[in-house]
């Protein structure tokens, strides 16, 4: 849709940033779901390190599953308010390990000025307390945030008074877009920050509502709210004088034409699926899915075998994951592919195309980095091309968009790089996890153990 938007002269701001840098592919992490991409930008790490497993989980210590809104009907089946405090405060205080630094922690450690808007990975060094009364209760809010010294999130939190009116009603014309664009057009005009992070949701919410080919106008809005920053430092010239600036996708969306229900292949067990009201006493698996993945959590001694067995054949289903003998198995219908990291590449045994790089961009290293994460289920399902698994409100987007599977068109993000002065240090092959390191590099800081840094500082 960019290269689309780009050849039709419709993205004036990104036509610029395209003509004076650099663009490139790039692929994002698995599952291909905002909250576990927008983790990976912010540690540098896929989510075995950040621990943040799918938008949909089982927690095992809480016995209880995590629900980031799938969908206003599935946060109200899970219960609106722990799922508000799971998406607004836990995720990023409680769910995001604390071995993962945040790309803010790391800069504000060296003393440079960050700033974040609607941003759900913001942990940073500053406390801010929230706007709204804390509701009292079991299920206590948190009565501050910790973020970056410039924190905006929904109007639930602001670090500055900035005026910027917000209208979530009004979200299909592109009211939150346009409320992150004053506060980023405030910031620019004060030169209040060495680095920000300025997160425009509205396309893919327009992109699930009408289908991927479908919202080039939500992508012109964006574009608009690039070109605001740009038109508040003076113009493009002097913008890309005073920062660099990198543009990506947080994943990509495919087209949803069909719908299935991943729990009804585990109907000989007894499912727990985490709807409020209702707890996971007596279950034999936990199945949680959402948009193109989904996961299944053994409760008793199944081996994640048996319950991967079960889903050979089920609709949609097109990938199978899981780990047996310390190897990751890749399993669809009854082929299947072993491997397991072998000094810096893979051991692979079994049929490799069933992994193979054009379908599945960088799926070895995603695949395991799924698996590996301490919250995900002992089994993750990707989806085949055009289908979705229903969530827990039974909602999906059929005759729109859709993402979160190993596949091409869910994982590949469009990165415009520009602004650096001696081009933009990104490897070959750039994955999300990249643009972190990248952006401590820019800083001359050195990137943390905890992040995948293969873009290294020069300082
Ligand atoms: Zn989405």
């Amino acid at each position: 849709m960019l290269e689309h938007g780009l050849d039709q002269a419709r993205l004036p701001a990104l036509g610029l940033l395209h003509e004076a840098g650099t663009y490139v592919h790039g692929t994002t992490t698995f599952p291909s779901v905002t909250p576990v991409c927008l983790t990976s930008i912010a540690t540098g790490a896929h989510p075995d390190v950040h621990g943040v497993p799918h938008l949909v989980w089982y927690h095992r210590a809480e016995r209880r599953v995590v629900e980031y809104g799938s969908s206003f009907a599935a946060v109200r089946a899970a219960g609106t308010r722990r799922s508000m405090r799971d998406s607004i405060f836990a995720m990023a205080h409680e769910h995001v390990s604390r071995d993962a630094l945040t790309v803010f922690e790391a800069l504000e450690d060296e003393g440079l000025e960050c700033g974040a808007i609607n941003f759900t990975c913001y942990r940073g060094r500053t406390r801010h307390a929230l706007k709204l009364p804390v509701p009292a209760g079991r299920n206590r809010w948190y009565e501050a945030a910790w973020g970056p010294r410039r924190f905006f999130f929904f109007n639930l939190y602001e670090s500055d008074p900035t005026g910027a009116p917000l209208a979530i009603r009004s979200r299909p014309e592109g009211s939150i877009d346009a409320y992150a664009a004053n506060i980023g057009r405030w910031l620019v005009t004060r030169d209040g920050f060495d680095f920000l992070v300025f997160y425009l949701p509205d396309y893919d919410y327009a992109s699930h509502l009408v289908g991927p080919e479908g919202a080039l106008a939500a992508l012109e809005r964006a574009d608009a709210s690039i070109g605001e920053l740009m038109a508040a430092a003076g113009g493009p010239e002097e913008f890309l004088d005073r920062y660099a600036i990198v543009v990506c996708s947080d994943h990509g969306q495919t087209a949803v034409e069909r719908i299935a229900r991943l729990p009804e292949a585990f109907a000989d067990l007894a499912v727990f699926t985490g709807r409020r009201g209702t707890d996971p006493a007596g279950a034999d698996v936990v199945v949680t899915a959402s948009n193109r993945s989904g996961m299944a959590y053994a409760l008793g001694d199944q081996p994640p075998r048996e319950l991967a067995e079960r889903l050979d054949g089920s609709p949609g289903v097109d990938l199978v994951l899981f780990r047996e003998d310390e190897e990751a198995v890749v399993r669809r219908s009854r082929e299947e592919l072993r491997f397991a990291p072998d000094n810096g590449g893979w051991r692979l045994s079994g049929d490799e195309q069933l992994l193979d790089a054009a379908t599945y961009p960088n799926g070895f290293e995603r695949a395991w980095s799924a698996l590996a994460c301490p919250n995900a289920g002992e089994v993750i399902v990707s989806a085949a091309a055009g289908w979705e698994f229903e969530d827990l409100g039974h909602r999906h987007h059929v005759g729109g968009g859709s993402h979160g599977s190993l596949l091409a068109g869910d994982s590949t993000i469009p990165i415009v790089a520009a602004g650096f002065d001696a081009g933009v240090p990104l490897p070959e092959d750039p994955s999300v996890t990249d643009l972190a390191p990248l952006a401590l590099s820019h800083f001359g800081v050195e990137a943390p153990a905890s992040m995948r840094a293969r873009v290294r500082s020069s300082a």
